[in-house]
C-alpha cells in the first residue's frame, strides 16, 4: 500500500541546493526515521513527500504512481506536526472530524472512524472538550486522532514530540510505536533525536547537509557506521 520511491530527487531554495539529488525508497509499512542535525534538509525531505514543497528536480512514486506534481491532499498521506495545528474553538470530536468533513465522508462513517481512533489513543473521555482544556500529550494525540481517521497510506511526523516534557516525549514514543505496530502503516518520522531514532525505527536515514550519509536499522548503524559522521551522531565508538 504505502511505499514511497524517491528517485534523484533535489530542493533549491533559490541559489542555495538543500538537498542535492537523491535516491530513498521507504517500504511498505515501515517505520523510517530521517534524523540528522539541525538545518541538515529532514524536514524539507519530508514536506517534499507530503507535497508541501514542490521539488525542483526528480520523481516522487506513492504506491508505484508518479505523485510528484500531485496535490498534497490528493497523495494520501498524513502530516503531525510539533505545533498540534488544532482548532481552538472546537470539541477535540470536530477537530478529529474535520478532515473528514472537507473529504465529504458520510457522518456516520466519520463518528465510527472518531469512536476507533479516540478508542486507540485513549481519548475517549475527552472528545467533547476544546484543546485548551488538554494536556500538551492529549493535544498531541488529538493531532494524531485527526491524521488516523483519513486512513492515509502513511504517516509524515515532524518532530511531534519536540514540545513535550522528557517524561511525557517517552511515554508518547512507546504510543507511536504501539500504533505503527497495531496498524501495520507506513510511518515516517522526523528528528534529530539520536535516542529517539534508535529506539523508534525500523530504518533510520542518517542525513547531513542535505545528503544520505548511511541508511539501515539501529543496529547496523550502531556497529556499522559508514564514516565519522554516522558513528560520532548515532553514538558508537569508531
Ligand atoms: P531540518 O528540518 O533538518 O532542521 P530544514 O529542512 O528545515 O532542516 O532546512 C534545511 C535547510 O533549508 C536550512 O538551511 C534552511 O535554512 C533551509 N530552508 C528551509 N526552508 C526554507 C525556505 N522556505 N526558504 C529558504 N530556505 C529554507
Ligand atoms: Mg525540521
Amino acid at each position: 500500500m504505502g511505499r514511497i520511491t524517491l528517485d534523484k530527487v533535489s530542493k533549491r531554495f533559490g541559489d542555495v541546493e538543500v538537498i542535492p539529488p537523491l535516491d530513498l525508497t521507504i517500504e511498505d509499512g515501515e517505520f523510517t526515521v530521517f534524523v540528522g542535525p539541525s538545518g541538515c534538509g529532514k524536514s524539507t525531505l519530508l514536506r517534499l513527500i507530503a507535497g508541501l514543497e514542490d521539488t525542483s528536480g526528480g520523481q516522487i512514486r506513492i504506491d508505484k504512481q508518479d505523485a510528484t506534481h500531485v496535490p498534497p491532499a490528493k497523495r494520501g498521506l498524513a502530516m503531525v506536526f510539533q505545533s498540534y495545528a488544532l482548532y481552538p474553538h472546537m470539541s477535540v470530536r470536530k477537530n478529529i472530524a474535520f478532515p473528514m468533513r472537507m473529504a465529504g465522508i458520510p457522518v456516520d462513517e466519520q463518528n465510527r472512524r472518531i469512536d476507533a481512533a479516540a478508542k486507540a489513543l485513549n481519548l475517549t473521555a475527552y472528545l467533547d472538550r476544546k484543546p485548551g482544556q488538554l494536556s500538551g500529550g492529549q493535544r498531541q494525540r488529538v493531532a494524531i486522532g485527526r491524521a488516523i481517521v483519513r486512513e492515509p497510506a502513511a504517516f509524515l511526523f515532524d518532530e511531534p514530540l519536540s514540545n513535550l516534557d522528557a517524561a511525557l516525549r517517552v511515554g508518547m514514543r512507546l504510543e507511536i510505536s504501539e500504533l505503527h505496530k497495531r496498524l501495520e502503516t507506513t510511518m515516517i518520522y522526523v528528528t534529530h533525536d539520536q535516542v529517539e531514532a534508535m529506539t523508534m525505527a525500523d530504518k533510520i536515514v542518517v542525513l547531513q547537509a542535505g545528503v544520505i550519509e548511511q541508511v539501515g536499522s539501529p543496529l547496523e548503524l550502531y556497529h556499522t557506521p559508514r564514516n565519522t559522521f554516522v558513528a560520532g551522531f548515532i553514538g558508537s565508538p569508531k
